[in-house]
């Protein structure tokens, strides 16, 4: 997909990254669902009675484990311990898919995206919105029961990279426990939605926030943060007893200062793999997503992320593979020891987080029985463990790469030349950022042996932005980041004509062989950001995408079978679950996170909905309303060169990774080009001073006066040239990295560029 990247093409951000000026994003708290007297303001208003006993009281150790086997409800976020996503209920089948209905759909009050999965007990439907906000829903009529606010401080968005998201809760004797953006843990009440018990799992004033569902086991809760692309981040995983919120125990996934005494044993040895002073930024390894619980061994297995900063060569200047970065780390369940670890990405610079959903299957791999974890991590490589010892069984790419063609016969990439950019140029690298897969479930299907990925087919750029103003060895001030997008746009670049072209992003449905390591099938998508994948016994393969459609395929051979229009695009991942006997499936559609900030599909964004289907249902759809893109503001700016530049800077730095690209259409954030005459006006207010903090646009006093001019006149200056359409896209890049040139010059110190 081109997302009318034309300008952006030399320009090379193309990331999502940090919200930090979401000039306007007006958040309704109240909407829709208000209007119809289903929402209440206050926080755990039981709002309907609960018909039937809520057995949330009954998950319990017994049942999580059986999740293996029995599924009539989907307990855990990955459907069970295993996080294979493979149902074995076969009620809805190829046969009479065409009976596939709506049951109901339920409109949620926010706008922002949602990536939950649900868990589903007895009908009735656990899952997270926007703000870690938590909300249980009757499944049998779609009736909210109860909706939990934990009121996160909307300037937490400072530290987002990629939107207030949140993708799941997890529950366990009937208690439901959700992790918050701004780092606690808190256990519900699951009939009521009142608070148990919160704990603060995050260093105060620290640069972490929780995404992740938790994941419960053995009495324990087990949460991750993220944040590695922020100074100061230091990457963990505890374990809390899940009645009283103590803590049980903390694995750190790299080490700290060696002159203290190290919290385990392992980060001695760990250590070892580092140079320099790499504790005083933290070192990053964020386990912000998959934490995956194997009952058979009695672990947890944590998929660690990338190092902070994300360039080894300031991270750990002197090499070294930097443990636990870009691992797969398996711990002791009761005690959190080490107990193996697989490094996907050895001294890793581009993001190649190896926090990617991690699935547990046995496989018979010549001739042999093995217990096995696989992943697909962002690196673009396929990996299957041995999850007993942690060794690697097998490794080939799942999608294109260029940073390495393979892996060693010691489980090591073959890295190729130039890739970690030490040449002062940009290199346009596949995977990018995003990797060849993200945080988007895949499921493993029993019967045809196959593991389906959402794939991302997209280069990224990575560059050291040795001339950016306002960096200390690469972090910059204020907003801290530890990144090594190319943001210096003048750069000379390098780009593999082989690889998916600069800014032409797009997604792909794989169908992969994990023994044989090979694709089966692939389906084409026009974005990169679908959601999550669910299998069934019964032949099906389900998924939401960006087009606005929940779609059921043949899981054997892809063909379309069945599709409904959500009229939103789908970051959530689909679950199914039996109700009084009955089998339904829920969806739930709400376009945004990452790159949903700042780009669509569909023709507007819409509020959230709940869908859920069974045989027969008859209820009808909601509407797509047509398009309705706000002009381009008519205001004219004669800034100077440098002011530009500058202003082009500080957008990069601060506002592109909520509201992207200049005079594109928006995503789920206002795209500033086209703002309101009085937003213009008052920029300072809105920006520096926090006018619409409450709304989710943080407020950002790092910034000068000057700088906040400077990025109005830059957005003003994209505004009037896209309306007058005197410069191709290409000529606008060249004027504004030109632009980006003068005014850097201007700043940096002689020598310093
Ligand atoms: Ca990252």
């Amino acid at each position: 997909m081109v997302l009318n990247c034309g300008f952006l093409r030399n320009s090379t951000v193309v990331i999502s990254f940090l919200a930090v000026c979401c000039l306007g994003c007006v958040e309704k708290d109240t909407g829709a669902a208000d209007e119809s007297g289903l929402l209440l303001p206050k926080d755990a208003s039981l709002v309907h009675q609960v018909t039937q006993d809520n057995s949330a009281d009954e998950v319990d150790d017994r049942r999580l484990r059986a999740a293996a086997k029995d599924h009539a409800d989907w307990l855990t976020y990955g459907l069970n311990y295993n996080e294979d996503r493979y149902s074995l209920l076969t009620q809805i089948g190829k046969n009479n898919i065409a009976e596939l209905g709506l049951a109901w759909a339920f409109d949620l009050p926010s706008t922002r995206g949602i990536q939950a999965t649900p868990l589903a007990v007895n009908g009735i439907l656990y899952f997270t919105g926007p703000w870690s906000v938590v909300y249980a829903v009757d499944a049998r009529m779609g009736r909210l029961l109860w909706k939990y606010d934990p009121e996160v401080s909307r300037q937490a968005a400072i530290l987002l990279c990629c939107g207030a998201m949140n993708r799941g809760v997890a529950l366990y004797e009937g208690a439901i426990f959700v992790g918050t953006l701004d780092g606690r843990l808190i256990s519900l009440n699951a009939d009521s939605g009142e608070v148990n018990w919160s704990v603060m799992t995050v260093p105060e004033n620290g640069n972490y926030s929780i995404t992740g569902a938790p994941r419960v086991a053995n009495g324990k809760v087990f949460i991750g943060n993220g944040g590695a692309e922020y100074a100061g981040v230091r990457g963990y995983v505890t374990a809390y007893d899940a009645l009283t919120g103590e803590q049980v125990w903390r694995f750190y996934t790299v080490p700290g200062n060696p002159s203290e005494p190290f919290e385990d044993p392992i980060l001695g040895l760990a250590a070892k793999t580092w140079t320099g002073e790499w504790w005083k930024q933290g070192g990053g390894g964020t386990a912000w997503d998959t934490i995956v619980f194997d009952p058979e061994f009695n672990q947890v297995i944590i998929g660690v992320g990338n190092g902070s900063h994300w360039n080894r060569n300031i991270r750990s200047p002197g090499g070294g593979d930097n443990l636990f970065l870009s691992s797969i780390v398996a711990l002791d369940a009761d005690s959190g020891a080490y107990r193996w670890h697989y490094q996907t990405t050895p001294g890793d610079s581009w993001d190649y987080t190896a926090t990617q959903p991690i699935i547990l299957a046995e496989l018979t791999i010549e001739g042999t029985r093995r217990k096995v974890a696989m992943q697909a991590p962002k690196n673009g490589f396929f990996y299957v463990l041995d999850r007993e010892s942690g060794e690697l069984i097998s490794a080939e790419p799942y999608t294109y790469t260029n940073w390495a063609k393979r892996i060693d016969a010691k489980g090591r990439p073959v890295e190729e030349p130039g890739i970690r950019y030490e040449d002062g140029k940009t290199h346009w690298l596949a995977p990018g950022s995003h990797g060849g897969h993200n945080w988007f479930p895949m499921t493993y299907s029993h019967d045809t042996g196959l593991v389906y990925i959402p794939g991302v087919k997209q280069s990224g750029p990575y560059a050291y932005n040795s001339g950016f103003p306002n960096t200390v060895n690469g972090v910059i001030n204020g907003n801290e980041w530890a990144v090594s997008f190319a943001m210096q746009m003048f750069n000379s670049q390098v780009i593999d004509p082989n690889a998916p072209a600069p800014g032409e992003e797009s997604g792909e449905l794989i169908a992969y062989d994990p023994i044989q390591q090979r694709r089966v099938w692939s389906i084409d998508q026009p974005s990169y950001y679908n959601g999550g994948l669910l299998s069934t016994a019964s032949g099906l393969l389900l998924q939401g995408d960006a087009e606005g459609f929940f779609r059921i395929r043949s899981a054997e051979s892809g063909k379309l079978l069945w599709q409904f229009d959500v009229r939103s695009g789908v970051i959530s991942s689909p679950i199914t679950y039996l109700v009084d006997g009955e089998q339904y499936i829920t969806i739930i559609a709400e376009w945004g996170g990452g790159r949903g900030q700042i780009f669509k599909l569909t023709d507007a964004v819409y509020p959230g909905t709940v869908y859920t289907f069974k045989l027969g249902g008859t209820a009808v759809g909601k509407e797509r309303v047509g398009a309705s893109v706000r002009p381009l503001t008519d205001l004219t700016t004669d800034a100077s060169p440098s002011s530009i530049g500058n202003g082009y800077t500080h957008y990069l730095q601060n506002c592109f990774g909520c509201h992207g690209q200049v005079g594109q259409e928006g995503g789920t954030t206002p795209n500033l080009a086209r703002s309101e005459p009085l937003t213009f006006e008052n920029y300072d207010l809105i920006v520096r001073k926090g006018a619409f903090a409450q709304s989710g646009m943080p407020k950002q006093d790092h910034l000068s006066e000057r700088d906040v001019e400077d990025i109005k006149a830059y957005v003003i200056f994209v505004a009037q040239t896209l309306r007058d359409s005197k410069l191709s896209s290409e000529e606008l890049a060249a004027r504004l990295a030109s632009y980006q040139k003068v005014s850097i010059d201007a700043q940096a110190p002689s020598g310093l560029k």
